[in-house]
């Protein structure tokens, strides 16, 4: 399924273009419990609805940005360039799937 993703910096493209890199998650507080951490690795909320992802512009500027999305229509409600959350989190250091377009 093909979409209209819009980055920050380029504007709408098509969603071939970027590189999904899974929703928007918080980092367990240091020196967590092996709970915490197995939770913070391996589980996702995986919402029917609207959640908060990151996206990699792969073939334009480059870009990590955020989007919120609607999982069940592909509708794209926002998007904002990536920066430092207060929390200290950041973008993604790489994408989480491999360079092929999407279907
Ligand atoms: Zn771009």
């Amino acid at each position: 399924m093909s979409f209209l993703l819009s980055c920050p910096n380029c504007g709408p493209r098509d969603v071939n273009e970027f590189a999904y890199a899974g929703e928007v998650t918080s980092r367990p507080a240091e020196r967590p419990s092996v709970r915490e951490l197995a939770t913070y690795v391996h589980f996702r909320r995986n919402v029917a609805g609207v959640q908060q992802e990151w996206w990699f512009h792969r073939f334009g500027c480059e870009t990590w940005f955020r989007a919120e999305r609607d999982t069940r229509t592909n509708a794209v409600l926002a998007t904002e360039a990536a920066h430092a959350e207060p929390d200290g989190q950041a973008a993604p250091a790489e994408a989480a799937v491999p360079d092929v377009p999407a279907v």
